[in-house]
């Protein structure tokens, strides 16, 4: 098969390593990619908001599959504009990825389905959305509905922070819309089921570290680091998750008329009442893509067509029971002002020592000449694989130290909770 990979992140980069490895791959091209997608892939500078040119590729190089990685073109329509083309893609249609585009229709799906989830009010003006507020106390959480690179959420302390939060929402966005939520409490983590719109096959669970610096302190990022398997989800949980979650969402996109094809990952909180989903998203995380394409045995290739072509009933996927950890070198300042762009990244080809399970990820990284360069927040995803979590850990750090890039930094203490928990 020929595959065009869309997208350009250490997620890209986790999927193209896994598909170059597939017998039943072509010719795998990716657009945009980066410098470590390179290895896997022909890289191509197409813009995949040009649906048009992605359309015209696609027929020069007969492209069998399209396989989308980003959540912003499933939600601009891409899948549906490939397939109108009669090219194959892999992903949510727009009208599915509004489980991930708009979060008031996600909450008014859980309350019409009785899916477990926090109980919430839809605004679309700041007075009765701060009455609302008002009226409920704090602590208590605000969202942009729309997709907001995850700046769009304030779990606010007091009544104060949420008014705050409300008015920066609704100032000088025409049309915006918020949604008020009670504060859940638990631990998180999160699932990811692959779907053909009727049949769901459950991957694994993983769970990330969102803030910046260690002890889980700092401002929030697109995530320092993860692991899979998340001890805290047991499999009576994913059981439970699959039964009251996914599946009743599943069957109501349906319901709707707009099935729900692709990678369907679950936010969930673990509290004393079980498993409640924070949020969807309508694609794999990263770095989570990284630990479960480690330690996923299968062929992906297959799985993913078959999740387009609407046969998964046929296919069954394999795993490693070992665990496996990513964590994210950023560029010195992420997530705010980046410092070191264009600072040159030294090691990498020492990083993983022979090491078949260590594999260092690019995310924004770009060639200079012979160099690789730092362009962009969060940089490199170094993932390994071990028998145990604190020995994949100590693996992951082994090779990140043998990087030598002086304009990055990263969390030294990845994967404490769950080392925590087995120990
Ligand atoms: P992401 O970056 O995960 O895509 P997002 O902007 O889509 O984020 P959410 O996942 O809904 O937004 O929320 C971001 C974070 O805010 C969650 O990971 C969780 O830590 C916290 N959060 C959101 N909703 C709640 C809630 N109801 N109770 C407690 N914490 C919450």
């Amino acid at each position: 098969m020929n595959v065009l990979l869309i997208g350009s992140g250490g997620r890209e980069h986790a999927l193209a390593w896994k598909l170059a490895a597939s017998p039943r791959l072509t010719r795998l091209y990716c657009a945009p990619g980066n410098p470590g997608i390179a290895e896997e892939a022909a890289c191509i500078a197409l813009d995949p908001a040009d649906h048009a040119a992605v359309i015209a590729f696609c027929r020069v190089k007969s492209i069998d599959l399209v396989v989308v990685g980003p959540e912003a073109p499933l939600v601009a329509g891409l899948v549906d504009d490939l397939e109108a083309a009669g090219i194959k893609a892999f992903g949510p249609t727009k009208a599915a990825a509004r489980l991930e585009g708009s979060k008031g229709f996600t909450k008014d799906l859980c309350r019409d389905a009785g899916i477990p989830t926090a109980d919430y009010a839809r605004f679309d003006a700041a007075q009765p959305a701060k009455a609302y507020v008002r009226r409920h106390g704090a602590p208590i959480v605000v969202k942009a509905d729309g997709l907001a690179a995850g700046k769009g959420v304030v779990v606010a302390a007091t009544i104060e922070e949420a008014e705050a939060a409300i008015d920066h929402l609704f100032a000088g966005a025409a049309g915006a819309e918020v949604v008020i939520e009670e504060v859940l409490e638990g631990e998180e983590a999160s699932f990811f089921v692959l779907s053909d719109g009727v049949t769901a096959l459950p991957l694994a669970t993983a769970q990330d570290h969102k803030r910046a610096f260690d002890g889980d302190e700092g401002p929030n990022t697109g995530g320092m680091g993860a692991y899979s398997p998340a001890p805290v989800m047991t499999k009576a949980m994913v059981e439970d998750t699959m039964a009251t979650i996914i599946r009743p969402t599943l069957k109501a996109m349906a319901d709707k008329g707009c099935p729900f094809k692709g990678i369907l990952y679950a936010g969930l909180m673990v509290g004393p009442a079980g498993p409640k989903l924070i949020e969807y998203n309508v694609r794999f995380g990263d770095p989570e893509c990284q630990v479960l394409m480690m330690r996923l045995i299968s062929d992906l290739l297959p799985a993913l067509a078959a999740a387009r072509d609407g046969t998964l009933a046929d296919i069954e996927l394999r795993w490693y029971d070992a665990p496996a950890l990513t964590v994210v070198l950023a560029a010195n300042g992420y997530p705010g002002h980046i410092e070191t762009s264009g600072s040159i990244i030294r090691g990498l080809d020492k990083a993983a020592a022979g090491d078949l399970d260590v594999v260092v990820f690019h995310a924004g990284t770009a060639r200079r000449g012979e160099d690789i360069v730092a362009a962009g927040g969060r940089v490199l995803g170094v993932t390994a694989m071990a028998p145990s979590i604190e020995q994949a850990q100590a693996k992951a750090y082994a090779a990140v130290d043998r990087i030598d890039w002086p304009g990055g930094f990263c969390r030294r203490d990845i994967g404490w909770q769950a080392i925590g928990r087995t120990s």
